[in-house]
C-alpha cells in the first residue's frame, strides 16, 4: 500500500505534509456535499499530494473536480478548526454503525463500512480519536498531523483519479482513490505544475528512447532489466572513470565478486530470511548435490572395503590407523553443502568475505573495497518505472573498513566526496537525512546494542554537525544494522530525488566473524561504512537526464563531437576523416556526417540528436587547416585553427568542465 505516512508517524509530519493530509479530510467533506453516501477508506498524504479512497455508485472523472474543488473552498473559507474528539471504541462503533463518521450527518442504513474496518485494526487498549472540521467527522490518529483551521490550507488542486482496493488487498472492493496536491501558497502550487510540466518534457524514459541510451525488453530480457545501448553505455563508462579516479585517489582498491552465493552467505548477513520478497527466488542446484552425496557414499565403500582387507592383513598396523582416520573424516563431510545459489541484491556480504580471506592486522585498516557490482532485487512488477525502479543495479558500491578511532575521518572523506560530485554535476541543492534508531525499538526493529548504537549514531552526528553539511535527523528510520544517511539531491528543475544511501554497520562485521589483530595483540572487529555516492547508473543516469534535459556536458555527452562537412568532395571528406581519425585516436567520442545533404539539415539532425560540439568544414575551413566550431544550443563560435580546436575539445574533457 501507498500509505508512506503510517498515523504514528504523525509527529514527523513537516509542515507542507500535514497541509496536505489536512486537504485529504478537506476534500472527502466536500464530496460527501455532493455525493452524500460516499464511504471513505483512508486518505493519507503522500509524495508530492495526498490522496483519499472512496467508494461512490458516481464514477468520479476530472470532469467533477470543479465541483469538488468549488466545495472544498467553501469549507476552507469557512476556516472551521481542525478539533481533536478522544472516543471510546463502543462510541467509535456506534458512530460507524449509524453512518456518522465519515460522513457529515447519520446515514442510517449506510454504516460507515470501511472506518469499522480500520477501527478494527486498532490494537484493543489504544487510544481513538476523531478529527472533527465542520460537520465532517473522521477517524484519525491524532497526533500533530493536522493544520490549526481549514483556512491554513493555502492552495490545493485536485489532480487524477485512479482505482485501488481497500487496504490494498485485491480481495476488498474496489475503490475510487481522489489524488490532490497543497502548497502553502498559490506560488509555490503554480511553480509546482510548472516544474511537472517541465519534468515531462525532461522524462527519462521519453529522452532515452529519442537518444538511444537504453531499452527495455520485456519479452525476451524482462521487465526491470534495463539493456544499455552504446551511448548509454558512453554515459556509464564516464561515470565508472570519474568514480574510479576519485576513488583511486582515495585509497581505495578495486575487487570483482560474482553475482550469486550460496544461501550460507544470506542466512549469515541475516538477508534471509528477511529481506527474502526482495530477492530472486533461489537456484537449486539439485544435480550438484545429488553428485556430492553420490561421491560421499562411493567414496565411504571404498573406504570400507580397504579396512576390512588391512584389518584381516594387520589391525595394528600404519595403513590400518590411516584408513581409520580417513573413514573419519569422510563421515564428518557434511551431505550437502546447500544447494540453494541467490543472485546478489547487496554487495557487502561478498566484500565482506574478500575481508576475510586473509589475515588482518589494524595496519590493513582502513580498508576500503570498491566495485561496480551488479545487484538484483526483485521490486514489484507494479513498481518499476524507467530507469528509476529496476530490478537490475549497476552500484557504485564500496565498504570501509575501520577502527573505531578512524570512524570520523573515514566519514568525512565519504561527504567530502559527494560534495565533489555534486559540484561537478551542478547539483546545487541537497540534503543529507539521517536515520537513527530509538530506545523501544531495540531488539526488534533495530539490533540490540543501545551502547554500539549511541556511540555511532553519535560519531555521526558529529562528522555532520562539524562538516556543516546540510543534514536533518530522523529518528527510527535506521536500518537493522546501524544509522543511515540518505542523500536527497534536486534537479535543476526541483525536483526531488533520492540518491544513495550510507550505513554505517557494527552487526554484520561481527555475523561474518571479521576480525583485525589490533595493537594490543587481540581481535577486534572492524565497523563498516557502506557508501555508494554514485548511486546506481539507472538511477543516477535517469536522474541526470532529466537534470540536463538530455544535454549532457562535454566529457558526459554519448556523441562528443560531430564533423560535417559543406559538400562531399573526395578532398574536403578526407580532411573531416582526419579530423574524426585525431579525435577518436585521443578517446573522444566522435562522428562523421560527410553526405550530400545541406548543412543545415546536418546541423539540425546533430542538435536533434544532442551532440555537444560540431566542427563544420567547408572548402575554406580546409585550406586555412581550420574548423569551425558549433556547441549545441550555444550556436556558432567561429572558425578555429584545427589543432587549437582539438586542444580546446581535450581540455574540456580533461576538466569535466560543465
Ligand atoms: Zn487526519
Ligand atoms: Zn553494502
Amino acid at each position: 500500500m501507498n500509505e508512506r505516512k503510517a498515523l504514528d508517524e504523525g509527529a514527523k509530519m513537516t509542515e507542507l505534509e500535514r497541509i496536505r493530509h489536512s486537504a485529504a479530510h478537506v476534500m472527502a467533506t466536500a464530496i460527501l456535499r455532493l455525493w452524500p453516501d460516499a464511504q471513505f477508506a483512508s486518505g493519507p498524504a503522500v509524495e508530492n499530494g495526498f490522496y483519499y479512497d472512496v467508494e461512490l455508485s458516481h464514477r468520479i472523472s476530472p470532469e467533477d473536480f470543479p465541483a469538488i474543488e468549488a466545495e472544498m473552498k467553501k469549507e476552507i473559507k469557512a476556516n472551521h478548526t481542525f478539533e481533536k474528539v478522544v472516543v471510546t471504541r463502543e462510541q467509535a462503533m456506534k458512530d460507524a454503525q449509524s453512518g456518522r463518521l465519515g460522513g457529515l450527518v447519520e446515514r442510517p442504513g449506510n454504516p460507515s463500512k470501511f472506518k469499522i474496518g480500520n477501527l478494527e485494526s486498532i490494537p484493543e487498549g489504544e487510544r481513538i480519536t476523531y478529527c472533527k472540521n465542520g460537520d465532517f467527522i473522521d477517524l484519525c490518529e491524532w497526533s500533530p498531523q493536522h493544520v490549526m483551521r481549514t483556512g491554513n490550507i493555502g492552495a490545493f488542486k485536485l489532480t487524477t483519479v485512479a482505482s485501488a482496493y481497500y487496504k490494498g488487498d485485491e480481495k476488498n472492493p474496489q475503490l475510487q482513490r481522489i489524488y490532490g496536491t497543497a502548497f502553502k501558497n498559490k506560488t509555490q502550487l503554480e511553480e509546482y505544475f510548472k516544474m511537472i510540466e517541465e519534468a515531462k518534457k525532461r522524462d527519462h524514459r521519453k529522452i532515452g528512447q529519442e537518444m538511444g541510451l537504453f531499452t527495455i525488453d520485456t519479452e525476451y530480457v524482462g521487465p526491470g532489466l534495463p539493456l544499455w545501448l552504446p551511448k548509454g553505455t558512453a554515459i556509464c563508462e564516464e561515470l565508472e572513470k570519474l568514480a574510479k579516479e576519485t576513488e583511486f585517489a582515495a585509497g581505495y582498491v578495486l575487487v570483482k565478486t560474482p553475482h550469486i552465493a550460496r544461501e550460507k552467505m544470506y542466512k549469515t548477513s541475516g538477508h534471509l530470511p528477511y529481506y527474502a520478497e526482495s530477492m530472486f527466488p533461489p537456484m537449486e542446484m539439485l544435480e550438484e548435490d545429488k553428485k556430492r552425496k553420490e561421491s560421499l557414499r562411493a567414496a565411504i565403500n571404498v573406504n570400507a572395503e580397504l579396512l576390512e582387507k588391512s584389518r584381516e592383513r594387520d589391525p595394528d598396523g600404519e595403513e590400518h590407523s590411516q584408513l581409520m582416520l580417513r573413514r573419519e573424516e569422510l563421515q564428518n563431510q557434511p551431505q550437502t553443502l546447500g544447494s540453494r545459489y541467490y543472485l546478489k541484491a547487496m554487495n557487502c556480504p561478498h566484500h565482506h568475505r574478500i575481508f576475510a580471506a586473509e589475515p588482518r592486522s589494524y595496519r590493513h585498516l582502513p580498508l576500503r573495497l570498491a566495485e561496480y557490482g551488479t545487484c538484483y532485487r526483485y521490486e514489484q512488477s507494479g513498481e518499476l518505472f524507467g530507469l528509476m525502479r529496476v530490478r537490475s543495479l549497476n552500484m557504485n558500491d564500496a565498504h570501509i573498513y575501520c577502527t573505531a578511532e578512524q570512524f570520523a575521518a573515514e566519514f568525512n572523506a565519504v561527504n567530502e566526496m559527494y560534495l565533489k560530485y555534486f559540484k561537478i554535476f551542478g547539483i546545487e541543492k541537497y540534503q543529507m537525512r539521517f536515520s537513527t534508531s530509538a530506545p523501544d525499538g531495540m531488539g526488534k526493529k533495530y539490533v540490540n546494542e543501545p551502547a554500539l548504537w549511541k556511540q555511532t549514531e553519535d560519531m555521526v552526528r558529529r562528522v555532520l554537525v562539524e562538516s556543516k553539511i546540510n543534514f536533518v535527523e530522523v529518528p527510527n528510520e535506521a536500518a537493522f544494522y546501524g544509522p543511515k544517511i540518505d542523500v536527497q539531491v534536486w534537479s535543476v528543475i526541483g525536483r526531488e530525488f533520492t540518491l544513495a544511501t550510507n550505513q554505517v554497520d557494527f552487526a554484520v562485521p561481527a555475523r561474518f566473524g571479521l576480525v583485525y589483530r589490533d595493537k594490543d595483540n587481540t581481535d577486534k572487529t572492524p565497523l563498516c561504512i557502506h557508501r555508494a555516492p554514485l548511486g546506481t547508473h539507472e538511477r543516477f543516469i535517469g536522474f541526470l537526464v532529466e537534470h540536463y534535459a538530455g544535454n549532457f556536458p562535454l566529457w558526459l555527452a554519448p556523441e562528443q563531437v560531430r564533423v560535417l562537412t559543406i559538400g562531399e568532395e573526395t578532398p574536403l571528406v578526407d580532411y573531416a576523416k582526419k579530423v574524426v581519425a585525431e579525435l577518436r585516436s585521443n578517446m573522444v567520442r566522435a562522428e562523421g556526417d560527410y553526405g550530400t545533404d545541406k548543412i543545415n539539415g546536418k546541423i539540425q539532425r546533430a542538435e536533434e540528436a544532442k551532440v555537444h560540439t560540431m566542427l563544420v568544414i567547408g572548402g575554406r575551413d580546409m585550406d586555412a587547416g581550420a574548423v569551425s566550431v558549433r556547441v549545441h544550443s550555444k550556436g556558432n563560435l567561429g572558425a578555429k585553427p584545427k589543432g587549437e580546436a582539438i586542444a580546446g575539445i581535450l581540455q574540456a574533457i580533461k576538466e569535466r568542465s560543465t
